[in-house]
């Protein structure tokens, strides 16, 4: 027997079915009996023990063994530490921790009070083995408690014999040792799934406002949240307490109460459930999911332009084209008087509409004259007839400034009452020379008043102060000249911009970076290096928490909950927060140690969930310390902050200074899933997830400063109308700028529509003919409000095409430009990371948009359908957003070839005919602009973004050239700009860029012969344009980051130690959430990429 078991011991790890075997043959009771019969005969019982272990792997073999008694002959033979039989004991460990993979036997080891025993034994083991020298034995009793707190009363067990306590202590006794990391990991692993799970210190996820809809939703996530009985709504939910009371009522409240931590794994189902999930529940799905998404209708793929709306109802959109019947015959065509820029105002009052002079029959008087061929297939019927009622007011901002003396009266007023407030502080501020009072500064923000309070601070007197301020207001601040820097920028423009601006909380308060504007700095911000263990660091403070809560604070310092008073008066023992201004969105801070502060980000408007953009204020700082902040609701499964992402800060003492700018800071920076729970209500039913951690560290450099925090740079509506005013006077004669209102939002906010191309030459009927013919370009951006990089990208492409250089003059001549440069402004204004007041997507409501809920998409879509009806279909649509888990800048397209390539449905493709024009553009971006990335490109049409405005564009409008262009948030792993985080500079060149694309575009498409632009093309592709996508059809990201080999799992309910190594080299070293194909991103307006083949060179395929 003994020699049998000797040969089966070396046989056996080789033989997958040897346990299978066994078990038929009934040769597992016979090791079982031998063991037993020879437990202190350690010659024959290893041998016998290594056959156990390949037993043991087979589960169905470890439940019949743990029957047989194998988990209390293994306790027979584990003993305390000891310098012999080491081998044996390494065998019997690892063969118990075989066998505790069952639930069944780690169940029956629970009940046979083993825990303690385990911890005992793991305990005396670590401060026994002094010199390290049995680590194996150490991980593999860490093994059987991880094995055995996969189930439920295990977790208990350890937790009631102070299992966190004993590995916590013996974790911080090995963290210096680099060699002992495998235990200190499986320790923190254990630990992190046996901290209790709480709920959110909230009293609700849903949103801390409130929009109510004028028309209820039928169906859909909003609708369920306004079904719940009115006890759930929000005011009355204030009042309930928080804790954990709720999750012991009977399931019938359950239901009701939108955020229970469903902690009720008892049943057998629902635990196997929850074990099973993953830290990155995308990756289990892959690649699986990817394929599946992919549209596989093909007649869902083949455009279809047959517009379902009458022409009847589109035909009020003219009103937005009157460029496209304006016969010029009223204009002064003479340049050479007016073509200074101080003159840029005269043309204006002539091209720009107003609601005045376009009366009914405006466009038909005005193009009668000139009896221009229509476009090709264009209804000349549509061109004559008279619009309808143009009721529609054209955006003026100069209305804002009417109103502005009515504003400065009500100002000074304010100005009295503050004056005299704080005179005595003006004279203290007075002396000290400071330019900007500290009692200001702590009084911050800047209320909507301003400008009053700006004029005191300058150091004033009462008296002193008016009169400066009648005289020149922006002298009396010291602030940066940020106009000569920040030609679009302008105080008191924002101010007043900021007074016609809607908010559901009603804001009053503007934030200094907005009201000071943001200047790049001229220095590059390299992407942060990873420090190693930081995420274990992090980890251990967190389960420190639970060790030693005494030492803990729990003070609430803001709370928009008490909607009395959010920002809690400071003792000074803490910082000050404070995010009720526009785009703000911070919900509760906690202090939780004297420099350490968790946060909670509120929820879109009308939504429970969709945290991720933030954007903060703290004051009240103490130089030289530094702060711990953890936003401790993060929804998505990994980072960019993994990656070498840091935070935006802005320092209102910097700015005073001259440095008036958004920086990337923080340290310690890393994201990791917490014990947060998330009700199953927010995840669309899914249980048992939890939120995430984003946790960085920073320090302050100035006394009394005002600091802002946020996850990307901030871009308000209000700076958007008041850039579109700037950029409204930076006209020229030679330029056709016009603004309209597309429409008002749910929240009151005016939609902008922006028409920008050139001036014909002359009114000669051959020049109104060409500028009536030029092809449109229409563009949209920032629908989704947390991605402002959206909007840095348009600023980039606004001004270049506002711009004097030749090329913008070009691009002007080639094309009429159509453009909805913030699609959300509600949705941007209340801070909002996703949705709009309906707590929807909007984009993913263009198959479908409705005139009350999605206003701006519905007559965006009609703008589109309109063009499409007039045989004017723009020849390039793009949708800018940001990509919050990817680097570079890329686009989405939709090719029908590409998509039928890729899901493998069985038409014929040979009879597929396309143009493989929608290529050219990306292309040509790729060469031109340096953070834009081909590789990162995808053309394919996925289901989940069938009513998206790509596809839809794509699809119903028939632009062959429609696109999402995805900026990212962090930063580059190419290109010129590889290893540096993105900065506003790079992202308005990208929107520079794009417009230079487009102009090479036009030379291209210009050509008419189409064959020559298909070789054109094609000689495009086979170009390589950067060194770095050389070879982007063996494109794989894993050099995207350094990797770090921490696990990111917090759950860690991965059974096994495959799984946990997946884990691992997913979090860590491949860099899973970076690669396109292996992680679609679920929320995003746009899909993932098929690296194997989307950028291959087509024309071959
Ligand atoms: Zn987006």
């Amino acid at each position: 027997m003994l020699q049998l078991h000797s040969l089966l011991a070396k046989v056996g790890p080789k033989d997958r079915k040897l346990g299978v075997k066994a078990r038929l043959s009934g040769a597992l009771n016979i090791t079982i009996n031998l063991i037993k019969k020879n437990l202190q005969n350690v010659k024959l019982l290893l041998p016998c023990l290594q056959v156990l272990r390949v037993y043991s792997a087979n589960m169905v073999n470890a439940i019949s063994l743990g029957k047989s008694g194998a988990i209390e002959i293994m306790f027979k033979i584990l003993a305390p530490y000891s310098k012999k039989n080491t081998s044996l004991l390494k065998v019997a460990v690892d063969a118990l921790a075989a066998l505790l993979k069952s639930k069944t036997n780690a169940r029956r080891a629970v009940e046979a009070g083993y825990v303690p025993t385990l911890l005992a034994l793991y305990m005396d083991w670590h401060r026994n083995d002094t010199w390290h020298r049995h680590t194996a034995i150490r991980k593999g009793l860490l093994g059987c408690l991880r094995n055995i707190t996969n189930t439920k009363v295990g977790r208990k067990a350890f937790t009631e014999a102070d299992g966190m306590r004993i590995l916590y202590n013996s974790s911080s006794e090995c963290l210096t040792v680099r060699t002992l990391d495998p235990l200190v990991n499986t320790s923190s692993l254990i630990m992190r799934k046996c901290f209790p799970k709480n709920r959110l210190p909230l009293p609700t996820i849903k949103s801390a406002f409130h929009y109510q809809l004028a028309h209820a939703l039928a169906s859909g996530p909003v609708a369920q949240l306004y079904s719940q009985p009115p006890g759930e709504q929000q005011h009355t939910v204030k009042s309930v307490p928080t804790g954990r009371t709720n999750a012991q009522l009977c399931i019938e409240p359950l239901k009701k109460v939108d955020d229970v931590v469903d902690d009720s794994d008892d049943n057998e189902d629902t635990e196997a459930d929850t074990e099973n999930d993953t830290e990155n529940e995308e990756d289990e799905k892959d690649p699986r999911s990817l394929n599946d998404d992919i549209e596989k209708d093909i007649n869902k793929l083949h455009p279809q332009k047959s517009p379902s709306r009458p022409f009847e109802e589109l035909r009020v959109y003219e009103r937005f084209f009157v460029e496209l019947s304006e016969d010029f015959q009223g204009y002064n065509f003479d340049r050479s008087t007016t073509s200074s820029s101080s003159s840029a105002r005269t043309p204006r009052t002539v091209i720009v509409p107003t609601a005045q002079a376009l009366s009914p029959n405006h466009v038909t008087t005005q193009s009668s004259p000139v009896l221009c061929a229509p476009p090709k297939g264009q209804d000349p019927q549509s061109l004559l007839s008279a619009a309808p009622a143009l009721q529609l007011d054209t955006l003026r901002f100069s209305k804002e400034r009417n109103k502005k003396e009515e504003a400065e009266q009500e100002l000074s007023h304010v100005l009295e009452c503050v004056s005299l407030k704080t005179e005595e502080s003006l004279n203290i501020d007075k002396q000290k020379g400071s330019p900007i009072s500290t009692q200001r500064l702590t009084q911050s923000p800047l209320l909507l008043e301003g400008i009053a309070i700006r004029c005191l601070a300058g150091g004033g007197g009462g008296s002193d102060c008016g009169s400066e301020a009648a005289e020149d207001e922006g002298a009396v601040l010291e602030v940066p000249d940020t106009a000569q820097l920040l030609p679009l920028h302008d105080l008191d423009l924002y101010v007043d911009m900021v007074k016609g601006t809607h908010s559901v909380p009603q804001y009053t308060e503007v934030a200094y970076p907005d009201y000071f504007g943001h200047v790049a700095p001229t220095f590059r911000e390299p992407l942060l290096e990873r420090v190693y263990g930081v995420q274990r660091s992090k980890i251990f403070q967190d389960i420190e928490r639970l060790i030693h809560p005494n030492d803990i604070l729990d003070k609430i310092v803001y709370d928009l909950d008490i909607t009395s008073c959010p920002v809690i008066e400071s003792d000074g023992e803490s910082l000050k927060f404070n995010s009720q201004f526009e785009s703000g969105n911070l919900r509760k801070a906690i202090q939780v140690r004297k420099y350490e502060y968790d946060l909670v980000l509120n929820s879109d408007i009308n939504s429970n969930h969709h945290h991720q953009w933030f954007y903060f204020e703290v004051s009240g700082m103490r130089v030289g310390a530094t702060y711990r902040f953890n936003i401790i609701n993060c929804e998505k499964s990994n980072s960019q902050f993994n990656y070498g992402m840091q935070v935006l800060m802005y320092s209102v003492q910097e700015a005073i200074s001259g440095r008036p700018r958004w920086v990337r800071t923080g340290t310690d920076i890393c994201y990791y899933k917490n014990h947060f729970a998330r009700s199953s209500i927010a995840t669309g039913g899914q249980k048992g997830k939890s939120y995430y951690t984003m946790t960085f560290s920073s320090s302050f450099s100035h006394k009394d400063d005002v600091c802002y925090f946020a996850y990307h740079y901030p871009y308000t509506y209000s700076s958007l109308k008041m850039h579109l005013s700037k950029l409204e006077a930076m006209r020229t004669p030679e330029i056709y700028m016009r603004q309209d209102v597309l429409c008002e939002t749910l929240g009151g906010n005016s939609c902008a529509l922006l028409t920008i191309t050139a001036m014909p030459e002359s009114n000669s009927v051959d020049h109104v003919c060409q500028f009536r013919n030029r092809p449109l370009i229409f563009l949209s951006a920032r629908v989704h409000p947390g991605e402002t990089n959206a909007s840095w990208v348009m600023k980039g492409t606004l001004e270049f095409l506002m711009s004097t250089s030749p090329l913008a003059a070009s691009l002007r001549e080639a094309y009429i430009f159509k453009i909805v440069p913030m699609l959300n402004p509600d949705g941007v204004v209340n801070g909002n990371h996703r949705c709009s007041l309906s707590g929807e997507d909007l984009n993913r409501q263009w198959q479908n948009p409705n005139a009350e809920l999605h206003p701006t998409i519905y007559h965006t879509k009609s703008l589109l359908q309109y063009l499409t009806h007039t045989q004017r279909a723009p020849l390039v649509f793009c949708d800018y957003h940001g990509h919050s888990r990817k680097k570079n800048v890329f686009m989405y397209g939709c090719s029908l070839k590409e998509t039928v390539w890729q899901s493998n449905i069985s038409a014929a493709s040979s009879d597929l005919h396309e143009d493989l024009g929608y290529r050219a553009l990306p292309k040509i971006l790729s060469q031109i602009a340096p953070a834009f990335s081909m590789a990162s490109c995808s053309f394919v049409v996925e289901r989940s973004k069938e009513s998206t405005a790509r596809v839809v564009v794509w699809r119903e409008i028939g632009v062959q050239r429609s696109y999402t262009m995805e900026s990212t948030v962090c930063g580059c792993d190419q290109g010129k700009y590889k290893g540096f985080q993105i900065g506003t500079r790079e992202l308005e060149e990208m929107g520079a860029q794009f417009c230079v694309a487009l102009l090479r575009l036009k030379r291209m498409t210009g050509l008419h012969n189409h064959q020559h632009l298909l070789d054109l093309e094609s000689d495009l592709i086979g170009t390589q344009p950067k060194a770095v996508s050389s070879c982007p059809t063996t494109y794989v990201m894993d050099e995207d980051e350094p990797s770090f080999l921490e696990a990111i799992d917090y759950s860690a309910e991965s059974n096994d130690e495959d799984g946990e190594a997946d884990n691992e080299a997913g979090a860590g070293g491949r860099e899973i959430p970076e690669t396109p194909d292996l992680r679609p991103e679920r929320l995003s307006d746009s899909g993932s990429g098929h690296d194997a083949w989307k950028c291959g060179p087509v024309a071959s395929q």
